[in-house]
């Protein structure tokens, strides 16, 4: 390279010399983590403090602000990759994923259309394939790679809601189990807050197939007009599956777009396990996945799959004559025409590197021991004297609480007894968990879908909370 033809850029040995600096740095954070807390933290005016300052005018050495940057900014977050991370969804990426988006940001893709991006929009119809696959839709089938599951309900229910006309008042079905993702996608899509009807659940967690039917037929006796019902494959608090085969039948009866909010649990599919306990999802209209949870890869990357891929074109296919030269027919899709984003970053490499390099056999595997980890916690509590199991292993996720059968403890009491322990786990304990409430009742919840976590961190944690418990029950 010859002299820098901007102030923006940088010699090739000075960029060489950041990017090596970087990675070492990156690695040697994920070579220490299970050492680290998992979690850290600061109060805003701490952070202020340190970070809050105008932009510099003049610039300052590239490896003195990456090294802010490390040492300032990235460790004060929840170590959602740590093996001992069991809050909300943890996440723990793949190397060949977070090099991919390295490379796709060196390579400046703009996965908008085949015409500026043959190559990723090739890659994307492939990981597409795969993902449609995987779960048991036909040939047909189709989406695209979005930011996030939250994206994927948006464009889903754009989809459904141009399926039913565009009608005037629409209304959109849930579990109360449902994630909020669901409801903002809904109201997002033009669906008023009072219309979006959250329906309830029985013992399981499960939608409850009468309190939808009824439901539905009251508004529609109103006037009112259904676009979508959306299950659960993998519900937020307990991963719970919705009864996905009559709710497929219900829909088809009452020509409803069923859509299968899968971003938690639908990688599970690609275990023999996970693909008989979500039987019957191949038969929603559509389903969102979240490849940045159970498919170990870096934020962001979400899909949408729909069942009839045309059905999205229809609706976010906009020629335009700025476009005009991309079109260049349906065997060469612009992948910007099936949602709602244009210029796109390329996700899709991710994906595809982190699989070419270690192959679905080890994907398999690290799904797998997710679920075994699971099931044997859920053992674990129900052995426990101090621990109560609330929902059993579902997927990855199971819920419990410290309520030893012979204290007879009130709601109320169990409440601040178990609020003691998650505190106790968050500031003592090298563990991350987080609380749900199960129809009112206060739940530790472990997600335990971590690639490195061990039978020992998750045991280490459940002992953590028999300790913590006790000590709580005895102040
Ligand atoms: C994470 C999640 C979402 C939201 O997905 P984002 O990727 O965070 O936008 C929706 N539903 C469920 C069940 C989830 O676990």
């Amino acid at each position: 390279m010859g002299p820098r033809r901007s102030d923006l850029q940088m010699s090739p040995d000075a960029m060489l010399a950041l990017a090596r600096k970087a990675a070492e740095l990156a690695v040697a954070r994920i070579e220490s983590l299970p050492g680290e807390n998992a979690w850290d933290g600061e109060f805003k005016e701490g952070l202020e403090r340190l970070l809050l300052e105008s932009p510099p005018e003049d610039g300052r050495p590239a490896e003195e602000v990456l090294q802010r940057a490390v040492d300032d900014i990235l460790p004060m977050t929840t170590r959602l990759d740590h093996p001992r991370c069991f809050g909300f969804v943890p996440s723990e990426p793949t190397w060949p994923g977070v090099i991919a988006d390295f490379l796709a940001s060196a390579h400046n893709v703009n996965a908008c259309t085949w015409l500026v991006a043959s190559g990723p929009s090739q890659v994307e119809l492939t990981v597409l394939d795969w993902f449609w696959q995987w779960l048991g839709y036909p040939k047909g089938s189709g989406g695209l790679l979005t930011s996030g599951g939250s994206a994927a309900s948006v464009d889903a229910f754009v989809a459904a809601r141009e399926a039913a006309g565009n009608p005037e008042r629409p209304t959109v079905y849930m579990s109360d189990q449902s994630h909020s993702a669901q409801a903002r996608a809904a109201m997002i899509v033009g669906v008023r807050p009072e219309c979006v009807r959250k329906v309830a659940t029985d013992g399981d967690y499960r939608l409850d197939m009468k309190a939808l039917a009824r439901a539905v037929t009251e508004d529609r006796a109103t006037g009112l007009q259904p676009i979508a019902i959306c299950a659960n494959a993998g519900a937020a608090s307990t991963g719970a599956i919705d009864p996905l085969r009559a709710m497929a039948d219900y829909c088809r009866a009452e020509d409803i777009w069923l859509h299968t909010d899968a971003a938690y649990g639908g990688f599970a599919a690609i275990t023999e396990k996970g693909r008989e306990a979500l039987s019957g999802i191949e038969r929603a209209d559509s389903i969102g996945l979240d490849p940045h949870k159970w498919l170990f890869q870096p934020y962001e990357v979400g899909c949408l799959l729909v069942k009839d891929a045309r059905k999205l074109e229809k609706v976010f296919a906009f020629g335009t004559t700025v476009l005009q030269d991309t079109i260049w027919g349906a065997n060469h899709p612009n992948i910007n025409d099936r949602g709602l984003q244009l210029s796109r970053s390329f996700r899709a490499l991710k994906i595809w590197m982190s699989i070419q390099t270690f192959g679905m056999s080890a994907f398999r595997r690290a799904v797998s021991k997710g679920m075994e980890l699971a099931a044997r916690a859920d053992e674990y509590v129900r052995r426990s004297p101090v621990l109560e199991l609330q929902t059993p292993a579902s997927l990855g996720m199971v819920c419990m609480r410290v309520n030893p059968e012979s204290a007879g403890l009130e709601e109320e009491t169990l409440e601040a007894v178990n609020r003691e322990v998650l505190a106790r786990l968050f500031w003592d304990d090298r563990a991350f968990v987080s609380s749900t409430s199960l129809h009112g009742a206060f739940a530790l919840r472990l997600c335990i879908i971590n690639h490195s976590t061990g039978w020992d961190d998750v045991r280490e944690t459940l002992e953590a909370m028999e300790r913590f418990g006790k000590d709580a029950l005895a102040a």
